[in-house]
């Protein structure tokens, strides 16, 4: 509990405006997109780094837990306050501060949005290229918090890839720099690496140097229609292994395709059992000839059709499409789990057969989509709390799946996190030794377990209230 004497320190550091106390305020930073529901006991929203460290030693000195959070888009209930305490935002603190030409990266605050840093860097003729399908309102803190991905990451790797350097508020109220501003750097324990995908359980990112690269001249996207979800699967891993190199390579299935029909910018034939969306970057004549490459391969592997973006804004309405299909997904059914598992690209077939024999035998619909060019499978467990059966099944659902992924060799998580969905799984994955030494590393940062407590690696959550 944090007392009103306490509080009113808390205000004195960032100042009567930028505190939030009533019951309605805080109802608005008690979830997020796992649809989780747990009320913070007050919101602040720091200016500096010095106002997050002068937040985090109060927390500290009166030991109330302290939940970072950036625009609350993470699927996971990351930046949910299970504990209570107080959920520090990171919105004020949205500044670019350098967009560096010369060296190829930028400088920024947190609170940045993604997309607001992609548009900045691209006036410049630079490239910031993780993309993930909420980047027009997540912000960079969270990603580098969750380490997110998206859909270029196939061509050019995940957040991690491109955070240079970090300044972190840990949390005893200490502040320190990690990494560079250089394209090299192997100066002592690579922190930087550590911090990237630590869910805000290690410190508050206040500042991060990120590398950009050279915008691509030219684009092209494409989409690949087949009759037959297994001949689009395998497709995946063929397009890869014939070397004609997507910078986007996305699978739908069809009920991924139901929900998002209406917003295609094609008629997508109604015998259609799935979908991939593809797209080529780079010098325009380069780009030229892997489209038409692209084109016959597809068709090669028994795609019904393969159409082309006939402009950027046919491209962009495509985009749209697969960027909604997240919410879109309620079309289905109220409520879902919702996983991001990855296998081995060349057993995304076995992932997704596997996942249809589920779905028939929990009577469930459970929808497949997402990055398949890097293996990583959005499964969609829809459900309807208000029916026990359906309630029940889709529990059941999610062991069954980590299981299928475990023996394929895969992982629970590509981009999303464990926050606190999957932390009673993380034992499918981890030793118990790894994880005795990630607390370990966890009691070095966070002495008084003050820092996001109850994640990663937690028991199991109390119920949500309702
Ligand atoms: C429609 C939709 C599509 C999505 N698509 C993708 C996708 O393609 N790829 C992908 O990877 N993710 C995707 N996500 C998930 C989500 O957008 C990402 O996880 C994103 O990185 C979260 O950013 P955020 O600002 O919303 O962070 P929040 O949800 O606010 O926080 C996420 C975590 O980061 C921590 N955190 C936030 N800021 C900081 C900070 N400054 N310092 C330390 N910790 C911090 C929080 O404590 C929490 O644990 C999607 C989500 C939605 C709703």
């Amino acid at each position: 509990m944090i007392n009103p004497q306490v509080l009113q320190k808390v205000q004195d550091v960032v100042g009567a405006p930028h505190l939030l106390t009533s019951q309605e305020d805080r109802l608005c930073y008690a979830y997020d997109a796992a649809n989780l529901l747990h009320v913070p006991e007050a919101v602040a929203f720091p200016g500096s780094t010095e106002e997050v460290a002068s937040l985090l030693r109060l927390a500290n000195e009166y030991r109330f837990p302290v939940v970072p959070r950036g625009a609350g888009t993470g699927t996971t209930g990351g930046a949910v306050a299970v504990q209570g305490g107080l959920v520090v935002v990171t919105t004020r603190l949205n500044r670019i501060l350098e967009i560096d030409t010369d060296n190829f990266l930028a400088v920024v605050e947190p609170g940045v949005i993604t997309g607001h840093l992609k548009a900045a860097a691209a006036k410049e003729g630079l490239y910031y290229p993780p993309d993930p399908s909420s980047a027009s309102f997540c912000t960079i803190g969270g990603n580098v918090a969750e380490n997110a991905g998206g859909s270029a990451a196939v061509k050019y790797g995940v957040t991690r890839d491109y955070v240079l350097g970090l300044k972190v508020v840990l949390p005893t109220g200490q502040i320190i720099d990690t990494g560079v501003k250089t394209a090299k750097g192997v100066v002592g324990y690579d922190l930087t690496r550590l911090l990237v995908g630590s869910e805000g359980t290690l410190g508050i990112i206040t500042r991060i140097i990120l590398r950009l690269v050279t915008q691509p001249a030219a684009r092209q996207t494409l989409l690949a229609g087949f009759s037959d979800i297994s001949r689009a699967t395998q497709t995946v891993g063929r397009i890869l292994k014939a070397r004609l190199g997507p910078c986007a390579l996305e699978f739908l299935d069809r009920a991924s395709l139901e929900c998002v029909r209406d917003l295609l910018p094609f008629d997508i034939p109604p015998q259609t059992q799935a979908l991939l969306l593809l797209e080529v970057d780079g010098h325009p004549h380069d780009v030229r000839d892997r489209v038409e490459s692209m084109d016959s391969f597809c068709r090669g592997q028994e795609a019904a059709f393969v159409l082309a973006a006939a402009s950027a804004p046919e491209a962009e309405k495509l985009w749209q499409a697969r960027k909604l299909l997240s919410p879109a997904s309620f079309k289905l059914k109220p409520h879902k789990l919702s996983e991001d598992v990855v296998v081995p690209i060349s057993l995304i077939p076995d992932l997704v057969a596997s996942i249809e024999i589920l779905s028939r035998e929990l009577d469930l619909p459970i929808m497949c989509f997402g990055h398949a060019g890097d293996g990583n499978i959005h499964v969609n467990v829809m459900y309807d709390q208000q029916q026990d059966r359906e309630r029940q099944a889709a529990g059941q659902a999610v062991e069954k799946i980590f299981t299928v992924v475990r023996e394929l060799g895969g992982t629970l998580s590509g981009e999303h996190g464990v926050g606190l969905t999957k932390s009673p799984y993380i034992g499918m994955e981890l030793s118990e030794a790894a994880i005795a030494l990630s607390l370990r590393l966890k009691k070095a940062f966070d002495p008084n377990n003050i820092m996001n407590p109850g994640k990663i690696f937690s028991p199991p959550a109390p119920p949500p209230s309702p």
